[in-house]
């Protein structure tokens, strides 16, 4: 078993820059947590404070509920994959793997037993006589990996493991993760930029930004429930749509109002949005749910657009457009014909949108 609790962390290098900013989550046993946010957000610094290489300057690290803020990296019980691999050049995969039990006086049979076991997972068999160096990157990834397994650690820790990898591979190896995961049954924290990786990877994922938790959540949470505006635009691909505007009173109905475009928001029956009155707000919208004339739902709203370009992906088409100075991206099937002229409509489900307050990026539904 092995649960992670970050109580109340912060960490402050020492020239002075606010990495962490009093963050709190726990991970459960078994479970694949994934922290994800932009370059710099301080998702790095939290899993090495985790790892015990890195000090925690304030707040509590508890390893199934032992506080481990002063316990060494060694004596944690963790295994951790790196994004540059870290393996010895000059020794085999076979030597690379076995290092660690080798130092640590694991009995010779049992070496191989462990590292052919973990070989076999990874389909690494035919690696294990080879060298770094006649390896490729996603086979290095492999023995880095298998290194981890074979030291049996209660929790993995993996940064960024494979951004070194070309776009292919990166997908293989993602399956593999995730299908490691079952097979290992061990608790996982996962470091990455990349929002596919986190939304497929994670049973959970926790977003930050700016050394803060902007939201934690299973990956179709996030996806269908944003708290605000960032994780909104971080979380799908392409990235949710915003237009600016405010919210106006027009004969009792709430609008939505810009300059020469209003949606009226009546249909959604959001009282609450009355104190919002005469604010700046940005209204959200997923590529998916804007549709063509063709394909549009009851009660859609029409705005007109400018197009700017088309991209056919095969069964869909995505259309860049115009409105406003603002820029808005549909996904329309591909078969659709409208998209011939440059200047249309399109169909907001007004169902599907979501609004943000512009001042404090906070949804308001
Ligand atoms: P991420 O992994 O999300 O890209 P990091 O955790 O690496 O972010 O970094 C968070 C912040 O802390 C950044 O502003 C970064 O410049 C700073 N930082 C990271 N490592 C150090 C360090 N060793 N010394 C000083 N500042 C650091």
């Amino acid at each position: 078993m092995a649960e992670v609790q970050i109580k109340n962390i912060s960490k402050i290098y020492k020239g002075g820059s606010h990495a962490v900013k009093n963050i709190s989550f726990t991970v459960k046993d078994k479970e694949f947590v994934v922290l994800v946010g932009p370059s710099g957000c301080g998702k790095s610094t939290t899993l090495r404070m985790i790892a015990g290489l890195e000090e925690i300057t304030e707040g509590s690290l508890l390893i199934d509920d032992e506080v481990v803020n002063d316990l060494p990296s060694g004596e944690r019980k963790l295994s951790m994959v790196f994004q540059n691999y870290a393996l010895y050049p000059h020794m085999t995969a076979y030597e690379n793997m076995a290092f660690g039990l080798k130092i640590s006086k694991t009995p010779k049979a049992e070496i191989k037993e462990r590292v052919n076991h973990a070989a076999d997972i990874l389909n690494i068999q035919d690696l294990l006589q080879k060298k770094p160096g006649n390896m490729s990157g996603g086979q290095r990834q492999r023995v880095a990996i298998g290194r981890a397994i074979v030291r049996r650690p209660k929790l993995f820790l993996f940064d960024e493991p494979l951004s070194n990898l070309d776009a292919e591979l990166r997908t293989k190896m993602r399956i593999e993760i995730a299908k490691l995961h079952q097979t290992l049954a061990a608790t996982i924290v996962y470091v990455t930029h990349d929002q596919i990786e986190a939304m497929t990877l994670g049973n959970r994922i926790v977003v930050m930004k700016d050394g803060q938790i902007m939201q934690i959540a299973a990956p179709m949470d996030l996806y269908l429930n944003p708290k605000n505006k960032f994780v909104a635009g971080f979380i799908g691909s392409p990235s949710m749509n915003f237009l600016s505007g405010i919210v106006l009173e027009k004969n009792g109905n709430l609008l939505f109002k810009q300059k020469s475009w209003e949606a009226d928001l009546s249909p959604l029956n959001l009282q609450s949005l009355k104190k919002f009155i005469g604010k700046k707000v940005n209204l959200g919208i997923r590529a998916e749910n804007i549709h063509p004339i063709e394909h549009q739902p009851q009660n859609a709203v029409p705005i007109t657009v400018n197009i700017s370009g088309i991209e056919l992906l095969g069964s869909e088409k995505l259309v860049y457009a115009n409105h406003q100075g603002n820029q808005l991206i549909a996904k329309f099937p591909a078969t659709t014909t409208a998209v011939n002229y440059t200047k249309i409509n399109f169909y907001l489900n007004l169902e599907k949108t979501f609004l943000f307050e512009a001042e404090t990026g906070q949804r308001l539904f």
